[in-house]
């Protein structure tokens, strides 16, 4: 692919042109406040406001595309990543696009252990990925790669078992399929080539990140405002896993004050009730937009 002289400063971020990924990665590109037109109707588009170009592919695509240094990020399943064997390096792993790799077969089958795959055939669309695990379990079993709809080779008769991708296990269980053995638990990565990077492009990706990662510590995070009988300020420092001390602030009432301060999102409830035990009122909670620690 040729690069216009204008594309070699901008940074190229490969994402998912259209499935699972593709939303959330777009609400993470715009949470940290860049903008660009339709991306729907379009391979490529430009940031309006950061030296960025997104390129929407096949997330097949993306590994490649990252590893050869025609984009230097990506967004893409480690799944895609570890199945493509590509030479990029992972910066951060995101919480969304969760699933993992299984080996599955008929419910009620002959295959119910590990050691049942043996001299079977499964088909998938991981071929590298479940043969690595097969040898490592020293189990020889043919495969038979397909592209999509796996789940169905086995009531076709296609192949004797699965290993394809869950994340609840309906679609496998609407199959009268279970899960024997999981061979990766995948999330949504940021790629990097390991191409070399100009130093403009190193700069650009050092503040793509700065952006990231305070927009997700923003999103696992809440401002939380109460207010609090003095005496018990002591105890309710203690239960608030704060960043930093808390902001402690008079109130008319000169036996309470107002508290201000940021909880992570998964301590919420416990520290709502443990503060309610301690005589807090008036709780507040806040979404934070982003934070720079
Ligand atoms: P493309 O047309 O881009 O090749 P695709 O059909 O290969 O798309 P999707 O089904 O959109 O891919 O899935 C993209 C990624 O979403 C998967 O590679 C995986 O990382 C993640 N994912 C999360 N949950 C699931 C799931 N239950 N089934 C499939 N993929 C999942
Ligand atoms: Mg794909």
């Amino acid at each position: 692919m040729e690069r216009t002289a204008d594309s070699k400063t901008s940074l190229r971020i490969a994402i998912q042109k259209s499935g699972r990924l593709t939303d959330k990665t777009i609400e993470l590109l715009k949470g940290i406040g860049l903008r660009f037109d339709d991306y729907k109707r379009n391979l490529m588009v430009k940031c309006r406001n950061f030296d960025v170009e997104l390129l929407l592919i096949r997330d097949d695509d993306i590994p490649e595309y990252v590893q050869d240094g025609v984009c230097d990020l990506g967004f893409v399943g480690a799944n895609v990543r570890a199945e493509t064997g590509a030479d990029v390096s992972v910066l951060r792993g995101l919480d969304y696009g969760v699933c993992r790799l299984s080996l599955a077969a008929h419910k009620d089958g002959p295959i119910q252990t590990l050691e049942d795959f043996e001299g079977k055939t499964i088909a998938t669309s991981y071929p590298n990925l479940t043969q690595q695990f097969l040898e490592k379990h020293n189990i020889e079993a043919d495969l038979v790669t397909i592209s999509g709809a796996v789940e169905i080779a086995p009531r076709l008769e296609v192949a004797d078992a699965i290993c394809d991708l869950v994340s609840t296990g309906n679609t496998l269980k609407a199959n009268g399929l279970e899960e024997l053995e999981v061979i990766l638990e995948s999330e949504t990565q940021l790629i990097q080539t390991n191409k070399k990077l100009s130093p403009g492009k190193k700069k650009l990706i050092e503040k793509f990140l700065l952006r990231m990662d305070s927009h997700q510590q923003a999103e696992r995070s809440r401002y939380i405002m109460m207010n609090a009988p003095k005496a018990s300020v002591p105890e309710i420092k203690e239960i608030i896993p704060s960043l930093n001390s808390p902001t402690v602030m008079p109130l008319a009432d000169e036996e309470m004050v107002a508290i201000h301060t940021v909880i992570p999102i998964d301590q919420f409830w416990i520290v709502m009730e443990r503060l309610k035990k301690e005589g807090a009122t008036g709780i507040v909670i806040l979404p934070i937009e982003s934070m720079i620690l």
